[in-house]
């Protein structure tokens, strides 16, 4: 779902602004996020920093969690709680140093308030090849097996072994919806297939490549075509690099891998002729990424278009992730 995510000294009169606009969903309600809100809206607007986040609707939740925690944690201390993940009946929050001592009371009162959650685990650094994140169970059942849905696609993962963020759902709604008929798809680093299952799913491409070289991703994506019927995804494990050399050329690259997507620049010039391609990158300013592309598609003799680009999320105080679409040839 689509949120304004706005300072939280400026989040009341943001608020007042898109409620007379009529663009704020009254029906879900507002998240905290460090030092921002995010205010839930029924369409994206100009102006605002949009992002993703599965915003929890109204009725499920008559108090707030902060509410809940005003009388157990120092009122300083809670205007640092972040906004939470919820994948299936699990929910993730990430936790300031000084929240940590209350990690359980924060899970108890998760589950309390939010009767479809089971499991809250604590959700540390996101680290290494695979990009899993460490996770701290902090109350509930220690479950780490789900089942998450966005937009009639069913996800079967564990939280604990792959890479997962349900706040690029917005994301790869607006790929697949950008997808044409018989089109061939290559995911290069496809975790437990989000992307892939969304676009065979939604569009008609001929057929999807998703490559991952976490196995257990694609044990999980393999069970996912299955759970959706996506019998027009072909799923490999692998390392990208190589593997990208026997696959027929694509129409559409998808390369999800914002810490280090741009290492695969070269691969990828270097393989195919031409192809469009949705690129996202870890970053303190967009510029930084476009000279990259633009640097490596001169060291390739290869013209680069640019045609679209937005901020995904927000990765730390500093930088966020960017998606950047071009084409190139
Ligand atoms: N696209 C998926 C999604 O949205 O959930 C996963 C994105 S996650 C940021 C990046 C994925 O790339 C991880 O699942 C990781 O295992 C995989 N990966 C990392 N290096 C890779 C490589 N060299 N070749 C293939 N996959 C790789």
């Amino acid at each position: 779902m689509l949120g304004a995510k706005v300072y939280r000294e400026e989040a009341e009169k943001h608020r007042k602004i898109l409620l007379d606009m009529g663009v704020l969903d009254i029906n879900f309600k507002i998240a905290y996020d460090g030092d921002y809100i995010l205010l839930p809206l029924k369409e994206e607007i100009k102006g605002y920093n949009i992002v993703d986040y599965n915003f929890l609707p109204i009725e499920k939740r008559k108090t707030s969690l902060r509410d809940a925690l005003s009388k157990k944690i120092p009122s300083s201390y809670l205007l640092k709680l972040r906004a939470f993940d919820t994948i299936g009946n699990i929910a993730l929050i990430q936790l300031d140093d000084e929240l940590i001592p209350y990690k359980n009371v924060i899970g108890e009162a998760l589950l309390e308030l939010n009767p479809s959650i089971k499991t809250v685990f604590r959700k540390d650094s996101i680290e290494g090849e695979y990009r899993v994140p460490t996770i701290e169970l902090i109350a509930g059942e220690c479950e780490t097996e789900t089942v998450y849905q966005e937009f009639g696609v069913r996800i079967l993962l564990d939280i604990s072994k792959v890479y997962f963020s349900p706040r690029l759902s917005q994301e790869r709604k607006r790929i697949a919806s950008l997808v044409k008929k018989d089109e061939i798809v290559l995911d290069m680093f496809c975790g437990v297939g989000p992307f892939s299952l969304m676009i065979s799913k939604r569009a008609e491409p001929k057929r999807i490549y998703a490559i991952d070289i976490n196995e257990t991703a694609v044990y999980y994506l393999k069970k996912n075509i299955v759970l959706n019927r996506c019998e027009n995804i072909i799923p490999i494990i692998g390392n990208s690099r190589n593997e990208i050399k026997n696959i027929e050329s694509p129409n559409r690259i998808i390369m999800n891998l914002p810490h280090s997507a741009s290492d695969f620049l070269s691969d990828v010039f270097s393989t195919y002729h031409k192809s469009k391609v949705h690129f996202y990158s870890v970053s303190e300013d967009i510029s930084f990424v476009k000279k990259k592309i633009i640097e490596e598609g001169k060291r390739h003799a290869k013209k680069i278009d640019f045609i679209f680009e937005r901020t995904v999320k927000s990765y730390s105080p500093h930088s966020e992730i960017y998606c950047i679409d071009f084409d190139f040839s």
